[in-house]
């Protein structure tokens, strides 16, 4: 804790950062969004989403056409024209494109979900609410795998295209949907977009899975949309450490088992320093505005931010992942054949996620330092991106964090960077901006169900959902 007397002059010199003013809307937009029946147009998502959630893409093996396919279907029959890409046997990506009006005077918007689910654990499920059952039940929630991670969103992004086509909404840029696979474990449809065809996709901004809604994050009663505008990247190693393979029996200190202990434990010393993201000093800020009295105060303030809030944000693991650069040990591989013969090499998995601003070669650096003293230790890379980031001073992600506290007073909208990585890493280097907001608002159990069991949405976040979507890509494609 810093002295009063220090705490005091920070109270004294701390200012409130002054940001530069969101951009608007162009006047007279909201007609296009106002003409529609959300209520019904919530019911006929939900039903969507009830089916697709019923269509198995538990990835591994992921089988995606089927749920391109699905997509497609419901397209037809709104006489638009999707067209499947196969990256893999019966693995394919979605690309639909509503072209714009007139000449176009951006990039196209994307809106980008990924059809692949994790598996799941039918068992651990309510009987008549499985992963696969998309049943839509008494209190209007909807049952199934991929509910909020994220057939949801993909939902809510096809009938966005639907209801300007069926609006007529003038276009003054190509809005296009794209649904990919194996976004839950190699990103391979994505890679397929992005090698293959990004020079006709070229999106200018995308939004994607990345933040949420979550109620009470911080403090009761308020709503946090953390809007993700930078992920970490992720170094993946192989430490191995080799020794004189032997018999169990006769343990010596150059063994490799033992020097791979000592690794470990070495890296275990590991103190990364905090380092607090603009972007959340930003999201602070606007909970902080929010929220007045003295914590609306330090909130506002980086400096404060640093003295008072560093401490706890680096108390709980969530939110210390956001501001380190951590790295896990997540997995053990040995060359043993037998419990009493001692190999003459085992390796340890590791897995490094990364701030902007650090590189992988800086932390394979610090780690080789820190296991310098153990003899026989080698790194392997496996993998090795580094994090990346979109500009939050953007009128897509303006339009977004407007949209979605539209009406309401216990709602806050900010930018973060995410401490995990999706599709969105692999765009940004094509010069697209890539926000992730989820414009669901769930509790933090809910928020536990994804990956996890009971995943579910309710008709309500998918109807709000929906038109805060539709609202947003209006904001920023219309046609004057
Ligand atoms: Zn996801």
């Amino acid at each position: 804790m810093p002295s009063l007397r220090l705490a005091a002059l920070c109270l004294v010199c701390a200012c409130a950062t002054t940001p530069p003013p969101p951009s608007e809307a162009p006047p007279g937009v909201e007609r296009h969004a106002d003409a529609i029946d959300w209520a019904k147009a919530g019911d006929e998502a939900a039903q969507v989403l009830a089916g697709y959630l019923r269509v198995d893409t538990f990835n591994p093996p992921g089988n995606e056409t089927r749920g391109a396919q699905y997509l497609a279907d419901v397209l037809a029959k709104e006489g638009i024209t999707a067209e499947l890409l196969e990256f893999a046997p019966g693995r394919s990506n979605l690309i639909a494109r509503l072209p714009a009006t007139g000449p176009a005077n951006d990039k196209p918007l994307c809106l980008l979900s990924h059809i692949d689910v994790v598996p799941a654990e039918a068992v651990a499920w309510p009987k008549d609410k499985g992963p696969l059952s998309g049943v839509i039940d008494e209190n209007g929630v909807i049952w199934g795998r991929g509910a909020l991670d994220m057939k949801g969103m993909g939902v809510l992004e096809l009938m966005t295209l639907v209801w300007l086509k069926r609006a007529n909404v003038p276009l003054a840029r190509d809005v296009v949907l794209l649904a990919v696979g194996d976004e839950e474990v190699d990103n391979l449809g994505m890679k397929q977009l992005v090698e293959q065809h990004w020079s006709r996709l070229d999106c200018g901004q995308l939004v994607n899975e990345g933040g949420l809604g979550v109620k009470n994050l911080l403090f009761e009663g308020q709503t946090v949309f953390a809007v993700s505008v930078a992920e970490k990247g992720a170094l993946w190693l192989r430490m191995t450490a080799s020794g004189e393979a032997g018999h169990g029996s006769t343990p010596v200190p150059s063994r490799a088992p033992t020097r791979l202990v000592e690794a470990v434990k070495a890296l275990s010393t590991r103190t990364p320093k905090p380092q607090i993201h603009a972007a959340l000093y930003e999201l602070l800020r606007r909970i902080g505005e929010q929220k007045g009295g003295v914590t609306g105060f330090v909130l506002q303030r980086p400096l404060l931010v640093d003295w008072f809030v560093t401490g706890r944000l680096m108390s709980k693991p969530p939110t210390r992942a956001g501001i380190t650069n951590t790295c896990q040990v997540t997995g053990f591989d040995g060359k043993g054949s037998a419990p009493n013969v001692i190999p003459s090499q085992v390796s340890a998995i590791i897995d490094c996620r990364l701030l902007p601003g650090t590189t992988p070669e800086a932390v394979l650096e610090e780690l080789k330092g820190l296991v310098k003293g153990v003899e026989g230790i080698e790194f392997t890379v496996l993998n090795a991106d580094g994090a990346n980031e979109s500009t939050w001073v953007d009128p897509f992600f303006d339009a977004l964090a407007r949209q979605v506290v539209k009406g309401r007073t216990d709602v806050v909208a900010g930018p973060v960077l995410s401490p995990g990585y999706t599709d969105s890493l692999l765009a940004r280097p094509k010069g697209t901006r890539a926000y992730g907001m989820v414009p669901f608002e769930v509790t933090q159990e809910e928020l536990g169900t994804m990956h996890g069991r009971d995943e579910r949405v309710s008709k309500a976040n998918v109807t709000r959902g929906l038109e805060v979507l539709f609202r947003a890509v209006v904001d920023v494609s219309v046609a004057p």
